[in-house]
């Protein structure tokens, strides 16, 4: 099965200059979507983990797939002013805008081994702010895991510091 076959380009959404990487179809398929799921899970074999972060909105399909494979409790990371209870926040630049995340307080505890999960890996100023709010709570990232890179854009280089995995690259 050739994954990349369920990931439609298009062109100029949501404005002009993006190639954007429309994953519903992969959303519509149970087959490739298990094939997917099986090679994010091939990434994580042997980590100890305690937590999986996925991040608004389309981390959340494949963040909590993974969480529930791996039995384990996922976190949802939101735009600003969606969680009920108390938060912080981080501020982070996308391909298209700037904007702010969200974590509850009470997600993590200290020293949580956290798997940071999104859909695609662009600039890294999202995957960067994540991990910036899981370690500002205490937890220790131990890889950021997206269903693909776009390597063009040097998203890597922002979170150097972590082990990055992606299921398809670009
Ligand atoms: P970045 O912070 O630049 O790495 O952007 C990553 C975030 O923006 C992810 O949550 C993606 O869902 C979204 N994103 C950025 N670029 C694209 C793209 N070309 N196609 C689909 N989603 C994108």
């Amino acid at each position: 099965m050739i994954l990349k076959n369920y990931i439609r380009d298009i062109q100029g959404f949501p404005k002009e200059g993006i190639l954007f990487k429309d994953i519903t179809p992969l959303l519509l398929d149970p087959e490739a979507r298990n094939e997917c799921l099986k090679i994010l899970l091939s990434g994580v074999e042997n980590l100890k983990i305690d937590k999986v972060v996925g991040v608004e909105s389309r981390g959340f399909f494949f963040g909590t797939l993974l969480a529930q494979e791996l039995k384990l409790g996922f976190i949802p990371v939101r735009k600003p002013n969606k969680l009920p209870y108390e938060t912080i926040s981080a501020s982070y630049d996308l391909e298209y805008g700037t904007d702010r995340l969200e974590i509850h307080v009470d997600a993590i505890q200290k020293g949580d081994r956290v798997l940071v999960h999104d859909d695609v890996l662009a600039t890294g100023g999202t995957a960067k702010a994540v991990c910036e709010l899981v370690e500002k709570l205490g937890g220790v990232v131990v890889q950021c895991n997206f269903l693909m890179e776009l390597t063009f854009l040097n998203g890597r280089d922002k979170i150097s510091n972590h082990v990055v995995f992606a299921a398809m690259t670009y």
